[in-house]
């Protein structure tokens, strides 16, 4: 493997396994979800400056005012979307980095991203192509108008907290799909897992937790 993409030092396996022993301490079981995120080189998806601390368990800035996620976050959503079985189609909102893009690119078909920062986006795409994630498809764009295109989709994960669950993803998801999202004001942000039934959606609410807002329209 190309040198960067396998770490030395604090970037090392070394150093990722401890991280993953953490995410296992914390509740994450799926083995599926912590190989990945073993193998996925997240020091690739932040400044250099901040690379010795990329396998640290916390949010990290990616500049524009947005971080990357959390390792447990990413495990933590990832399990709760897979639970419901294999995905064929998943909707992303928020690509940010593209870490999270990446780890959902192998372990569902077929992925597709929105990010309304393009030159977040532009990165983004350069990290993906690197990795060689060849079933993403991203789009710059405003995320709570979902992607009709390719919808309905079986599950959809949200990286930045709406104030209320967007209307517009609740059509995009397919019957017994999986909506993963933070809701609520920063502060008091709640991860729900919504799943779509035959005649209306289940809601179950999760952990609290803290997400960059979710915006309305886009950022050239
Ligand atoms: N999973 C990403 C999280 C990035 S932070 C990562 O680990 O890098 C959340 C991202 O959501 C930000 O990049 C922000 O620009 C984006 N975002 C916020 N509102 C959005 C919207 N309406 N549509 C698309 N992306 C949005």
């Amino acid at each position: 493997m190309n040198i960067e993409l396998q770490g030395i030092g604090m970037t090392s396996q070394r150093t990722r396994a401890r991280l993953i022993v953490r995410l296992s301490e914390m509740g994450i079981i799926s083995e599926d979800v912590l190989s990945v995120i073993m193998n996925t080189p997240r020091h690739i998806f932040v400044d250099e400056a901040l690379a010795s601390r990329a396998y640290e368990n916390t949010a990290l800035p990616i500049g524009y005012n947005q971080t990357i996620s959390q390792p447990y976050i990413v495990a933590r959503m990832v399990e709760v979307l897979l639970a419901g079985g294999h995905l064929k189609n998943v909707l992303e909102i928020g690509t940010g980095c593209g870490y999270q893009t990446a780890i959902l690119a192998q372990l569902a078909d077929h992925i597709y991203s929105i990010e309304r920062i393009d030159a977040l986006l532009k990165k983004a795409r350069q990290k993906l192509r690197l990795l060689k994630c060849k079933n993403v498809r991203v789009k710059y764009g405003d995320g709570n108008k979902g992607w009709s295109q390719y919808a309905p989709f079986d599950g959809i994960i949200v990286s930045a907290a709406p104030v209320g669950v967007p209307e517009t993803l609740l059509n995009q998801l397919a019957i017994n799909g999986r909506l993963v999202i933070p809701v609520g004001m920063v502060g008091q942000q709640q991860l729900l897992l919504i799943t779509r039934t035959e005649d209306g959606f289940d809601e179950e609410r999760l952990d609290m937790v803290s997400f960059v807002p979710m915006l309305e329209g886009i950022v050239g």
